[in-house]
């Protein structure tokens, strides 16, 4: 399938992902190592080197004070908002943060320029736009800082989705009723969010978000570590810097092993050159450390119900994302909490770079099917010479979107154009809704010197705005259509579906027809002066030809027939081509006669 490369995007607070859609699937895109998933850690070293995701981590250990993690949390926000971070915050001139000298942008920057590395060694191309998730939470600010990173690495951010949505994407619409409601609970590395998501007319709309900045599977860590610690007989909060980091590495490796398992040992030999930990530990400690945490999550999601105005049982579904809620203690208490089991059909840390994915796909046009956003349901156009139908923005393209194209007058002298704007299928604007008729001043030129600019553009409402714009000038007539883009009822769409497929031929007819007729009008009065003023050029039989054209267009005219008027008028082109060289001749030796 054709259409354009998007990358979707998961930009984490601990993990990213990244894919596109190939031969009609979204599909995740793994490293030279296979893995589809990179940590969102960046090292920068002493000379200005960089390195990104696993590599980035490895270096922890000796060189804590240069590995950043977790540079989501300081996106778009300023200086003292944040109390704590894994390196030292130094406040930025203009009241943002730096860390390592560097802006939260610069470091994200540099996680997307890694996926989109990735994206480009697997896909073979370049990749040159991206979907990127953030938090529903996150404001304007924090959506714009994000979008900045994106630039930074070299990416146009075409949208920028709310992680939840895109977890319902990646669940799959095709499962869900109009009108159905959804909970999104996502549990990551270092936050949590719950999301009470509506979806109606194929768009979800974010009902209320509720959450905790600090609470993920970091804290887990960290407890579990400690309490590792603690049966060895180590006071944790003792150790230095980079043997704390070998037990939280540790304390997570066990944490995981102990979601598929029932026991696992947490070993750290010589973690901090002279000790050396073995603590055999069981899903059931696991469990007793994580009950509080747990318990956090579900006032969260006590909150976001109510601020919805939602109870769990008028739930369709409980999607569940993040890498933490692969721990069986937690599926177990939102099983309990929802009175459902939460469907657990997506990788849970994978789920919203698919979302995103897919999104990307709708957007680049290589997951055409899915209907997830608002289209327009007819073509948007405006009349032009001959009063044919000039589509700007074709049936069935999603919004919001922009289309834009270049007119020019078509008399001399004239001074203003009027613009009518169009609803429909058919290949005459006559046979298609006004939407609205304006008109649009520039400066009186010569025929065909005026260049009008004709933007139409549709936000994400379905507004439509007539943008037309004098380009010597750059005066702008800016005209609002309220709503009328999408506002059409399924019935008369059919209808108007209906009779353009019907009337296919004949419009078609009546579009080339049309066509040839402007062009025939421009040329005939053309050839007769010059065959006045410069027949003489040419030979006696090319002229005849030419003569012979010329009546065989003004037939043409005269019978209304479409095919062989085009013929004529491709015929009389082509006899006029040696005339035509030979004006341009003389035109050049008198402009250089004049000269000397
Ligand atoms: P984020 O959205 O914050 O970037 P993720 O959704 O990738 O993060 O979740 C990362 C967290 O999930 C980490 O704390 C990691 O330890 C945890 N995690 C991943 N796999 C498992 C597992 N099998 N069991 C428990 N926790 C896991
Ligand atoms: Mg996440």
């Amino acid at each position: 399938m054709t259409g354009e490369l998007i990358l979707g995007i998961d930009l984490g607070t601990t993990n990213s992902a990244v894919g596109a859609v190939e031969s009609g699937f979204p599909i995740l895109l793994a490293d030279a190592d296979g893995r589809r998933i990179t940590p969102s850690a960046v090292w920068y070293g002493d000379a200005g080197q960089v390195e990104v995701g696993r590599k980035a981590l490895r270096r922890r250990p000796a060189d804590p004070g240069r590995v950043i993690t977790s540079v989501k949390r300081l996106i778009g926000r300023r200086y003292g908002d944040e109390e704590s971070f894994c390196v030292p915050m130094k406040p930025a001139p203009d009241g943002g943060i730096t860390v390592l000298d560097r802006s939260p942008e610069e470091v994200s920057s540099e996680i997307l320029k890694e996926l989109k590395r990735i994206a480009e060694s697997r896909l073979e191309r370049e990749a040159s736009k991206a979907v990127i998730t953030v938090p529903a939470y996150f404001n304007d600010a924090q959506r714009a800082a994000t979008k900045r990173a994106g630039e930074l690495a070299g990416l146009e951010v075409v949208r920028i989705l709310s992680e939840p949505t895109a977890a319902a994407l990646a669940y799959g619409l095709d499962k869900l009723e109009e009108r159905s409601r959804v909970a999104v609970y996502d549990l990551g590395g270092g936050t949590f969010d719950l999301s009470v998501l509506e979806m109606q007319d194929g768009v979800f709309q974010v009902l209320a978000t509720r959450g905790d900045t600090r609470l993920g599977g970091d804290d887990l860590d960290l407890a579990l570590a400690r309490h590792g610690a603690e049966r060895g007989g180590i006071d944790f909060d003792s150790l230095d810097d980079s043997a704390k980091v070998r037990l939280l590495e540790e304390a997570e490796r066990v944490k995981c092993a102990l979601s598929d398992r029932g026991e696992e040992t947490f070993r750290a030999p010589f973690f901090d050159g002279v000790h050396s930990l073995e603590v055999p530990l069981t899903a059931a400690d696991l469990g007793k450390l994580a009950k509080p945490w747990i318990a956090r999550t579900l006032t969260c999601c006590r909150q976001a119900l109510a601020d919805a105005g939602t109870e769990t049982s008028a739930l369709d579904a409980v999607i569940l994302v993040g890498g933490s809620t692969r721990i069986p203690a937690v599926r177990q208490a939102v099983a309990e909490f929802f009175g459902r089991e939460p469907d657990l059909s997506q990788h849970p840390d994978e789920a919203i770079a698919l979302g995103a994915t897919i999104q990307a796909g709708v957007l680049g046009g290589t997951l055409r099917k899915m209907v997830l956003l608002d289209v327009t349901p007819l073509s948007l156009g405006v009349e032009t010479f001959g009063g044919l139908m000039n589509v700007l923005i074709p049936r069935n393209t999603t919004i919001p979107c922009k289309a834009g194209e270049m007119f020019t007058n078509a008399a001399a002298g004239q001074a203003s154009m009027r613009l009518r704007v169009l609803q429909g299928e058919r290949e005459m604007a006559r046979d298609n809704w006004e939407l609205g008729l304006f008109d649009v001043p520039f400066e009186p030129a010569p025929k065909g010197q005026a260049r009008v600019g004709v933007q139409f553009r549709i936000d994400e409402n379905g507004i439509l705005e007539v943008l037309a714009r004098d380009t010597t000038t750059g005066r702008d007539t800016v005209v609002e259509i309220r709503s009328a883009a999408i506002d059409v009822d399924d019935e008369a769409v059919e209808r108007m579906v209906g009779e353009s497929v019907e009337h296919a031929f004949d419009d078609m007819a009546e579009r080339i027809f049309t066509e040839a007729r402007l062009k025939a009008e421009e040329l005939l009065p053309a050839v007769d002066q010059a065959l006045a003023t410069a027949g003489e050029l040419v030979p006696a039989d090319e002229r005849a030809e030419i003569e012979a054209a010329a009546a065989e267009v003004r037939k043409a005219l005269a019978d209304g027939q479409p095919n062989p008027l085009k013929a004529a008028v491709q015929r009389l082109d082509k006899a006029t081509e040696a005339l035509a060289a030979a004006l341009v001749e003389r035109a050049m030796e008198q402009a250089l006669e004049r000269r000397m």
